[in-house]
């Protein structure tokens, strides 16, 4: 998720539409082009360079975790409580006759572990974790960056398997707030905006849906999905979905609130790795768009 600059990215969204770019939704996707693995999307009406196999967790039930160094800008008790309301946003979601999506998102509590890591022969957590004092995903050789937040989301290249998701929020260059006044960057905004890249939605080109790609200062609307995203996520997780094993919430390979490197062997995090593992892919999703800063340096 971007800031958004409003005249740089209005002028952006208006290039794309007047190019005949008028899908809704997307759901991120891997496709192979030219034998290589690439993020992509699959959207809504269907768009020109939609390609690949959709990405979907294929369990009923996901676990997030917060990393405990949480940040100096809102306690992890609040964090705990943002986090919880973000992702209810897209499971509660009605998708016709009361019935909902079919994933439900759980809370893991405390890890150790603030890294960004998915081990395939270890436990896993699926983090968020505050950079309070370096944002690692600079991106444009100048020291700064428009990114508020990232998903960072690892799957199975092959099906699509979403296997882990950790989000990243980038509290130092940005001021969170929790209120519903006196706000700047609302954290229940952007964190409901990640929930959605980590249950494997990508950008909506609709400008006042929650997966839209820019967040503008000051403003909450980003907290309720919009029917775009309503339609998103319930396509993504039909309620009549049959989901794959049992409602634990647990990772691949176990739950471990410690990062692979303090991981202790013979430990209950430690199961064999799935023979059937593919080649899983990272996928920073906010990273796709860093069309706003380059903008507005012309
Ligand atoms: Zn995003």
């Amino acid at each position: 998720m971007r800031s958004r600059f409003p005249a740089i990215a209005l002028a952006l969204v208006v290039v794309l539409v007047g190019e005949g770019w008028a899908a809704a939704y997307c759901r991120s996707s891997v496709c192979k082009v030219d034998g290589k693995t690439i993020h992509g999307k699959v959207c809504a009406p269907p768009a020109d360079d939609d390609c690949g196999t959709v990405l979907q967790w294929r369990q009923p039930c996901v676990g997030f975790a917060l990393a405990k160094a949480g940040s100096r800008q809102v306690s992890l008790a609040e964090i705990e409580k943002v986090a919880k309301v973000s992702f209810a946003a897209w499971t509660t979601i009605d998708c016709g006759g009361g019935q909902h999506p079919s994933i439900e998102v759980d809370d893991l509590g405390i890890v150790s572990c603030g890294k960004v890591e998915y081990n395939q022969h270890g436990g896993n957590a699926n983090i968020i974790v505050f950079r309070d004092d370096e944002w690692p995903h600079m991106d444009d050789g100048g020291g700064t960056t428009d990114t508020i937040a990232l998903t960072t989301v690892t799957y199975d290249v092959t099906k699509g398997d979403i296997f882990d998701a950790d989000m990243e929020i980038n509290s130092v260059q940005n001021t969170f707030t929790t209120s519903d006044t006196m706000v700047d960057v609302d954290l229940r905004s952007v964190m409901t905006h990640e929930a959605g890249h980590f249950l494997g939605l990508a950008h909506s080109t609709v400008m006042d849906a929650t997966m839209f790609p820019n967040y503008t200062n000051g403003t909450l609307d980003l907290r309720a999905p919009k029917d775009d995203d309503q339609q998103a996520i319930c396509n993504a997780y039909p309620p009549d979905r049959t989901p794959r094993g049992t409602c634990d919430g647990l990772p691949r390979h176990g739950f471990s609130p410690e990062c692979q490197a303090t991981q202790t062997e013979g430990s209950c995090a430690f199961v064999p790795a799935s023979s059937g593992l593919s080649l899983v892919a990272l996928l920073p999703f906010a990273a796709l768009l860093g069309l706003a800063r380059r903008r507005r340096r012309c």
